[in-house]
């Protein structure tokens, strides 16, 4: 039987969900988005993404299995398919106590405890012992992650779905229903997954007022440190962050970073790149040339992208609107990428219940 599906947005959560459903000859796949993989623009997330796998979820919650699920899909697309623009990259993590309380300090509280679940999960855990941690890091650990080059990976997911027959198209809705009757076929689609992020918090149908950002503020480096840094905050506010990671096949070192809740302002601050530049440098001295500092970093461009947070956790769920079936699988915060198999595993066995009803009431 044939099940007509349209997705409803193109970042990294529209298109893990599309290619999992794509792999299945009977699911007609329709993915319809305002944004698509090329485009960088503050309404769409997932190119601003660094990205790495970092594991925030709390131990034993949905979003722990999430990203526990999605480390072995992505460690396989990085062995197995190199073009995908993903690759394995070392790891430090620096974590300082007095940071537990700030907005940073809270988002990264797992990833920097001594003790994480994920330390059976990502290669090559080792915690730094304590007489070789610099003064004021309370505890630190390195391990193997991936860095994944969203400006490659991004486009990689649409041609695996396209050389699967899911068809793209650009399309702008003010329904969520209205997506349904817009599938390549002609035909009404059987089910709409919404995968629109932080526009959900608007998207008529849906209208979820849990959703807001979390801004992130990026500067991209040609300059190559070596293994990633992430840290449990800085000196500088509590809404700011320290990560470095160098991306894949040539996508530049990604400095950070903020995460300013509720702030929806797409212009990047300049005294807060500087702020990043030099927080980066003064963790990572190989970052430039020996004796230089900012004047030694050279820029691609400057970011900002929009975390799509939601009060509550991420939404995966079934739902119907105007007797359209929908699966929501939106707010995914600042883990989008790595929890991304994860929700869209979620995500897929939820479709697959509404079909399976849908053949039952058909015989
Ligand atoms: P989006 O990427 O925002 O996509 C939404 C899609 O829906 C777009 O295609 C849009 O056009 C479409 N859409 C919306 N409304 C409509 C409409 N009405 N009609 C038609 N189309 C519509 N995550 C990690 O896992 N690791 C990281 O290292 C990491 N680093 C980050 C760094 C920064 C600076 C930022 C900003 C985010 C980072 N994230 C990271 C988080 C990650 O980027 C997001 O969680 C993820 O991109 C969200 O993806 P999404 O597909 O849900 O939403």
């Amino acid at each position: 039987m044939t099940n007509n599906i349209v997705v409803l947005g193109a970042g990294v959560s529209g298109l893990t969900t599309a290619y999992l459903l794509s792999q299945d000859p009977d699911n007609k796949i329709t993915v319809l988005a305002k944004h698509m993989p090329g485009d960088y623009d503050i309404e769409y997330a997932s190119p601003w993404a660094g990205a790495n796998y970092m594991p925030v979820g709390k131990e034993g919650s949905a979003h722990h299995k999430w990203e526990l699920d999605t480390w072995p899909a992505l460690k396989e697309i990085t062995e197995k398919y190199p073009e995908a623009g993903i690759h394995f990259r070392g790891t430090l993590i620096y974590n300082r106590k007095k940071d537990q309380e700030t907005d940073t300090g809270k988002w990264f509280s797992e990833l920097t405890q001594p003790n994480p679940w994920y330390k059976d999960v990502v290669p090559d855990f080792k915690s730094v012992p304590s007489d070789q941690l610099a003064p004021g890091v309370d505890n630190a650990q390195e391990f193997t992650s991936v860095c994944i080059n969203t400006a490659v990976y991004l486009p990689w997911l649409v041609g695996q779905c396209v050389k699967n027959g899911a068809v793209f198209e650009r399309a702008v809705f003010k329904h969520i229903a209205d997506a349904a009757n817009a599938h390549h076929t002609g035909q009404k689609a059987d089910v709409v997954i919404n995968c629109t992020g932080l526009s959900s918090k608007t998207l008529g149908g849906v209208v979820d007022d849990k959703m807001y950002p979390a801004r992130g503020q990026i500067v991209v480096v040609r300059n190559d440190p070596g293994p990633m840094v992430s840290t449990s905050g800085t000196d500088d506010g509590e809404d700011e962050a320290l990560y470095i990671m160098t991306r894949a096949a040539g996508g530049g070192t990604i400095l950070g970073g903020s995460y300013q809740k509720h702030n929806w302002s797409g212009i990047p601050d300049m005294n807060l790149a500087n702020r990043i530049m030099k927080r980066c440098i003064d963790i990572c001295p190989s970052l430039v040339k020996k004796g230089q500092g900012i004047e030694g970093l050279d820029i691609i461009r400057h970011g900002v992208g929009l975390r799509p947070l939601r009060e509550g956790g991420t939404r995966i769920e079934k739902d119907k609107v105007d007797g359209v079936a929908i699966v929501h699988n939106y707010g995914h915060g600042g883990f989008g990428y790595q929890a991304s198999f994860g929700c869209a595993y979620s995500a897929v066995s939820l479709v697959k219940e509404i079909l399976q009803n849908k053949s039952r009431a058909k015989l």
